[in-house]
């Protein structure tokens, strides 16, 4: 099927017009760049009808597949009886959506406010650790991602994605609890040794530690099961808030519903953001009563939680909670890390690492003879978007493969993308 559209261009013409009216700072994936038209389920199509299984989800977004019936249809419903307000009149949507919320928040958290993307959920949780404790610091992961505004940006560990010179220096970095030639373990303790001299040091100057439970453009790094239950205990010590960004982990993906549950710990703060409207803009910062108390002065956001929004977000948690995505992704992911880990086998010297959960995996690519990991990862991810598959990258190195499909693909989509990288690994060997 043709795609058809009156004023419709092609890819070459998309392209040039992002040159021309975007900012440089802003990049797409491949060099033979598709034009995407149409989304159905796990699968996109381009501008020629083209179909490619998506194992990338918008980055960890559209959760329960693209133009799902079962939410967009909830969507429009909103969208046609009352789109927006402001929280300054009351609507139902947003307060069934805040209680929702309550039924799959871990401990006590029940509070929620709510906002439009990722950045400004971590941006709330921030001033909100500040408001309750009364000070200022911050500790953070190295190469942990949380943000785009100057708060987020100033707690975002990767350097490509530190652009403002003028960032807020209140804040740490500590060692993150992996390190490629160290164990898991080894990489954890170093950590928790950083973390006590800095919280020796400076403790009762520090808000709030913000973590991702798995880093995900950090190259989906998940620590050793212990690792957050240490980190929650000596936070207590200092009453530094643990803020848990589940932006790109939360809501099943990793085969819970928030990837902090793997390690039996409970946040002070939970931010989340992408999979929650399964593509239309909605984000989140919850927390308990008692620390909620504390954000007492006013503050609104003008689209947060808009009917539109928070009625998709409705029937994204009903949809993830009746179809057991969350299970699922569990049990796809399994079968995805084995046929990963099978290749790594047969190409030890290609992929040299095998890492993640659930649906959320990364498999990190060596140099070849010609050409270093990151190129190599382009290449990789050229062919598999020729052949069909759209996966992502990420990392320090930007040599990360990463698997993070809609928790709708089937177990023929998973099997059918590891025969095409096979077909690429062998190619490159
Ligand atoms: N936190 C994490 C863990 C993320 O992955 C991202 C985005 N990739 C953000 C925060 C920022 O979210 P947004 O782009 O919606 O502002």
């Amino acid at each position: 099927m043709e795609f058809e559209q009156s004023n419709f261009i092609g890819r070459e013409a998309v392209a040039a017009k992002r040159k021309q009216y975007f900012y440089p700072c802003t990049a797409h994936f491949y060099r033979d760049a598709p034009q995407l038209v149409r989304g159905s389920m796990q699968y996109v199509y381009d501008e020629n009808g083209k179909e490619y299984t998506d194992f990338f989800a918008g980055v960890s977004v559209v959760a329960c597949g693209h133009c799902n019936p079962a939410i967009t249809s909830r969507t429009i419903a909103q969208l046609q009886q009352l789109q927006h307000t402001s929280p300054i009149y009351l609507t139902q949507p947003n307060v069934d959506l805040a209680e929702r919320l309550e039924e799959v928040l871990p401990g006590a958290l029940r509070r929620t406010f709510f906002v439009n993307s990722g950045s400004e959920a971590n941006e709330g949780a921030l001033l909100l650790a500040r408001m309750h404790t009364g000070r200022k610091g911050f500790i953070a992961l190295e190469a942990g991602l949380h943000g785009r505004t100057n708060l987020t940006m100033s707690v975002t560990g990767l350097q490509m994605w530190r652009t403002d010179a003028y960032l807020d220096e209140d804040v740490t970095f500590i060692k993150r609890p992996y390190h490629p030639e160290l164990t898991l373990e080894e990489a954890a303790a170093q950590s928790i040794q950083n973390l006590k001299e800095v919280l020796a040091a400076q403790g009762d100057t520090i808000a709030a530690m913000i973590v991702e439970p798995i880093q995900g453009n950090g190259g989906i790094v998940m620590p050793v099961l212990s690792y957050f239950r240490e980190v929650k205990a000596l936070l207590e010590q200092y009453g530094v808030l643990l803020i848990d960004d589940e932006i790109q982990t939360g809501y099943g993906r990793s085969g819970a519903m928030f990837a902090m549950e793997h390690f039996g710990v409970v946040p002070d703060i939970i931010s989340m953001a992408k999979a929650l409207g399964n593509g239309v803009p909605i984000a989140a910062f919850s927390t308990t009563d008692e620390i909620a108390a504390s954000l007492n002065k006013p503050s609104a956001s003008t689209f947060g939680g808009n009917p539109v929004s928070a009625a998709t977000a409705l029937a994204v948690l009903d949809y993830i909670r009746d179809e057991r995505l969350a299970e699922r992704a569990a049990e796809l992911g399994g079968q995805l890390k084995q046929g990963l880990l099978a290749l790594q086998k047969r190409y030890p010297a290609l992929i040299t690492d095998v890492r993640g959960s659930g649906l959320m995996l990364g498999a990190e690519l060596a140099g070849s003879e010609t050409e270093d990991a990151a190129a190599v990862t382009d290449y990789v991810l050229e062919e598999l978007k020729d052949r069909g598959y759209l996966i992502g990258k990420n990392g320090i190195g930007r040599n990360v493969l990463a698997f993070q499909p809609p928790l709708v693909v089937n177990s023929g989509n998973i099997d059918a993308l590891l025969a095409a990288l096979h077909e690429v690994l062998q190619a490159i060997h």
